[in-house]
């Protein structure tokens, strides 16, 4: 398998260049240069999630398929039923900080364990913990992870910052979007014999194996309809890549919170691009989805982009709203960001079965969640460890001068 850029002036490459190089040099995403097709007939006798994954990740992984996915998938990712017969809910929260991103960050390091590399990351909360999880303690790796000082919360902050060892965190004296120009920055000027690589969400390594969870849900429910919570995109057009290789997967509906340049996208047929909105969903508070430009290039034809997914935008009222409903109604307690779903599910007249993909552990987002329903949400006793840690991070100035320097002095 050759990708390519969704730009088109770079040559075909292999899925490491692909990879380690995370943007083209013409400024485009890398791609598939074609989407191989599945039958329903590989996956026969096949039930586990990991054994999905490696039949789905082979094309594009190979024989190192097989150790990538048994590492990845080691922990659960049920459909579980909910009180209404066609309803369940694909609970993406059960990795090492709680949120999907684990899928992604543990199988990144699988592919980069033979090459030590600077890891880079900005986060807003949950990709840092998350790439902080994967990748510390590796031999030979130097991760360095960039927020937004202030702007996440404690438990997150633990996530990031309580690592030490090999985890730099670095509390940034601006926003999400100076961090991200820093680790930009950092990526073209800073020198140093080891390869740089940027864990953000526009990596390949992180997308692909995502589409093993839809796999493995639409396998056991042929027809299932999906509500995901979208921002970056990331993990819908994982799905949208899994039905177009042919998994047998229903309708695909992208929620967003207030931040909605998607559906106004496809309601117009325009693509004007936002500044952030901030909201109760945070992860999801993104202006201008980068992986906006993968479906542009799979469809790119607004119509038929407009057949193969709907969008809807839900308000911070409206989370609100959700959260205090499902937790009576049907005692789940939903993180704000699978609460966007929840809510934006009420507005289609969906058949089949349908699921509800919640992204996140709601004890992560206490601080919101508890006054809404009025109690305690329980911290899972393997999420507590890791959302209780004293901090060790440095705070910058958001120059790359000042994160220059931090670099030149902390990586060996
Ligand atoms: C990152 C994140 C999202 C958004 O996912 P994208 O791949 O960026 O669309 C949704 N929910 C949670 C909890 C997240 O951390």
């Amino acid at each position: 398998m050759k990708y390519v850029s969704t730009r088109g002036s770079v040559p075909p490459t292999d899925i490491r260049t692909a990879i380690e190089a995370g943007i083209a040099s013409d400024g485009g995403l890398y791609v598939p240069e074609s989407l191989p097709k599945i039958e329903k007939e590989n996956f026969k006798n096949i039930t586990e999630l990991s054994d999905v994954a490696i039949t789905l990740l082979s094309p594009f992984f190979g024989t190192s398929a097989a150790s990538l996915c048994k590492n990845t998938f080691s922990f659960p990712i049920p459909l579980s039923k909910t009180p209404r017969s066609n309803d369940f809910i694909l609970e993406l929260y059960h990795g090492p900080t709680g949120a999907f991103k684990d899928v992604g960050a543990k199988f990144l390091a699988g592919v980069m364990s033979s090459r030590p590399s600077i890891v880079m990351v900005a986060t807003s909360g949950d990709t840092g913990g998350a790439v902080a999880a994967a990748f510390a303690g590796q031999p030979g790796f130097d991760v360095v992870v960039l927020y937004p000082k202030g702007k996440i919360s404690t438990r997150q902050e633990s996530q990031i910052a309580g690592w030490g060892q090999n985890v730099r965190a670095v509390a940034v004296e601006g926003s999400f979007d100076d961090c991200q120009r820093l680790v930009k920055e950092s990526l073209l000027k800073f020198k140093s014999n080891k390869p740089f690589l940027s864990a953000n969400s526009i990596n390949l390594g992180r997308i692909l194996p995502q589409m093993a969870y839809y796999a493995h849900a639409a396998l056991s429910k042929p027809g299932l309809n999906f509500i995901i919570p979208s921002g970056n995109l990331g993990n819908s057009l994982a799905c949208i890549w899994a039905k177009k290789m042919g998994l047998p997967i229903g309708e695909i509906i992208l929620a967003f919170n207030a931040n909605q340049a998607v559906v106004q996208y496809l309601k117009t047929g325009t693509y004007t691009p936002t500044t952030t909105v901030p909201t109760l969903a945070n992860a999801m508070d993104v202006g201008n989805p980068s992986n906006l430009e993968r479906l542009q290039n799979l469809y790119p034809s607004i119509d038929e982009l407009r057949r193969v997914v709907r969008a809807e935008t839900v308000n911070d009222d409206e989370i609100r709203k959700e959260i205090e409903s499902s937790e009576k109604e049907w005692g789940q307690v939903l993180c704000p960001h699978s609460a966007v779903a929840a809510a934006a599910k009420k507005r289609f007249n969906l058949s089949g079965p349908t699921a509800i993909v919640a992204t996140a552990h709601p004890s992560k987002f206490e601080t919101i969640i508890e006054p809404i329903i009025s109690r305690e949400v329980k911290i899972p006793t393997e999420l507590v460890a890791l959302m209780s840690r004293s901090i060790k991070n440095e705070t910058i100035k958001p120059e790359y001068t000042a994160l220059e320097a931090l670099l030149k002095r902390s990586i060996q």
